[in-house]
């Protein structure tokens, strides 16, 4: 069965809403998807209906930030209650320091006169912002190049005191929450974690490891299958799909293992037969 475990939406980083990411996936043969988007929860009844309509099954989930930021050790729960009190904490800790991270290059463009143009005062009032959000506002309208953009979003934040990060979980926290949660935590994309050593002292904490993303080439995969077996993890599926400055969806060649979806069990909510008639 073809799954994708691992997407985004406008929630946070991505470039399409969360019900086109839940049609684009069923335009593609997904029959299992879960939206991921980063430290919240707000697409998923958007995604879920939209999931529903089209016969998928859906999957709550997201994708949680931990310290520190730069290892992007991004831990992925599958199958969560999305109202947890424990899980909710750990998101809101992130959402904060996302939030600051996204005011200060407010900041930045305020100073170049983009703020009232593209309504970057409105961020504000949204339940979650990243920095990502606002890169999206400004290749739309085409004011800056993608290097530009990256150029002045790292202008921004490469030089904030760390203890701005300081409210980010470990790895550990993640997924103790996830876990409390009634979830399954995955080590998303381990083949971009910058210090290899850091991403192994997450193993034997996880369920599962995505092996199978097209953020890792080729030659990763078997790679992390090796990995995957050594610590007795399932190999999950995810695009990570952003939709990124139009980039179209590349949807998984890899069926997700069955023991992985056995795993979720009831985790996974399939539309009622009235509603997909
Ligand atoms: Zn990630
Ligand atoms: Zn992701």
């Amino acid at each position: 069965m073809l799954a994708d475990l691992h997407m985004h939406s406008t929630v946070s980083d991505g470039w399409q809403d969360p019900d086109e990411v839940a049609h684009l996936a069923a335009d593609h043969g997904i029959r299992v998807m879960a939206l991921t988007d980063h430290d919240s929860f707000y697409g998923v009844l958007r995604a879920r209906a939209a999931a529903h309509r089209r016969g998928l099954g859906y999957v709550t989930g997201v994708e949680v930030s931990t310290y520190p930021p730069l290892q992007v050790r991004h831990i992925l729960g599958h199958g969560v209650d999305r109202e947890h009190p424990q899980l909710l904490a750990v998101l809101r800790r992130n959402q904060h320091v996302l939030r600051t991270q996204t005011r200060a290059w407010i900041e930045v463009l305020r100073e170049k006169g983009f703020a009232p143009v593209l309504g970057l005062d409105a961020f504000e009032h949204k339940p979650m912002i990243m920095p990502g959000a606002v890169l999206k506002v400004l290749l739309q309208h085409r004011l800056m190049s993608e290097a530009e953009a990256w150029a002045s979003v790292r202008q921004a934040v490469d030089f904030m005191p760390a203890e701005v990060y300081a409210p980010m979980p470990s790895p550990q926290e993640a997924v103790d929450a996830i876990h409390a949660a009634g979830g399954l935590a995955v080590h998303a994309h381990p083949g971009v974690v910058p210090d290899q050593d850091l991403m192994k002292e997450v193993l034997p904490l996880v369920d599962g490891l995505e092996v199978y993303t097209r953020r890792h080439k080729p030659e990763q995969i078997p790679v992390y299958e090796e990995l995957a077996r050594q610590y007795g993890l399932i190999a999950t599926v995810g695009s990570d799909y952003h939709g990124f400055n139009g980039e179209r969806y590349a949807m998984p060649k890899q069926m997700i293992d069955q023991r992985y979806l056995e795993r979720l069990g009831a985790r996974i909510e399939w539309p009622a037969l009235e509603a997909t008639a």
